[in-house]
């Protein structure tokens, strides 16, 4: 019986060794609705059906078995990778990004165990909230034109948790989306920031 990998972190915290171990390779391949024929399949980013071969008995350091070889397009799923499982997920799907792995592994985890984080669930879209009104006059107080706040991804929030406010995203460096603060001047606190922020790993 597989027990949880998970434990309620605010990023998910994965065992990729056991994930891995959820499912062979083939079995992973035909989710990703991959027909494999003779150790043969075909890769979306390539015409050629037997793009790919699978080496299903391939052993891993990590313990965990079967590995792919892309050869239309020159690679196990990425830069320096091993070919197992998690990378045929990221290689099919199209996954880049330093966070590729584990949303590889969030994502076979939810298919053969069901199981979904609750960090994940409250997940943020990569490119921002798509509800927020640029043109709100809240946002005009602030001294933006519709045009620098749609660029900006500045704006009012009707739902949400921070409803009545004007959400302006706070990014990494790197420009990932750790969340909003919500500034209103009628409430308390006047600036309401997001939980995550001291959280290291982000
Ligand atoms: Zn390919």
């Amino acid at each position: 019986m597989f027990t949880s990998v998970f434990k309620r972190f605010r990023k998910p915290y994965v065992n990729y060794a056991q994930v891995k171990q959820l499912a062979d390779i083939i079995t992973v391949a035909n989710w990703l609705r991959i027909k494999v024929v003779n150790g043969n399949g075909p890769c979306p980013h390539a015409s050629d059906k037997r793009a790919i071969s699978f080496n299903p008995a391939w052993p891993h350091k990590d313990g965990s078995i079967g590995k792919f070889d892309c050869w239309a397009c020159q690679k196990r799923g990425d830069t320096n990778a091993t070919g197992d499982v998690l990378e045929l997920i990221c290689h099919v799907r199209g996954y880049t990004g330093h966070d590729r792995s584990l949303k590889a592994a969030l994502e076979m985890q939810e298919r053969f165990t069901g199981y979904v984080p609750k960090a994940v669930e409250r997940k943020l879209p990569p490119d921002g909230l798509d509800y927020l009104e640029y043109d709100h006059v809240d946002v005009q107080a602030l001294g933006l034109t519709i045009e620098a706040a749609t660029r900006l991804g500045i704006g009012y929030a009707r739902k949400g948790t921070l409803a009545g406010r004007v959400l302006m995203p706070i990014r990494t460096r790197e420009g990932k989306l750790l969340g909003y603060a919500g500034f209103c001047a009628d409430k308390n606190p006047i600036l309401k920031l997001p939980s995550n922020l001291n959280d290291p790993d982000l």
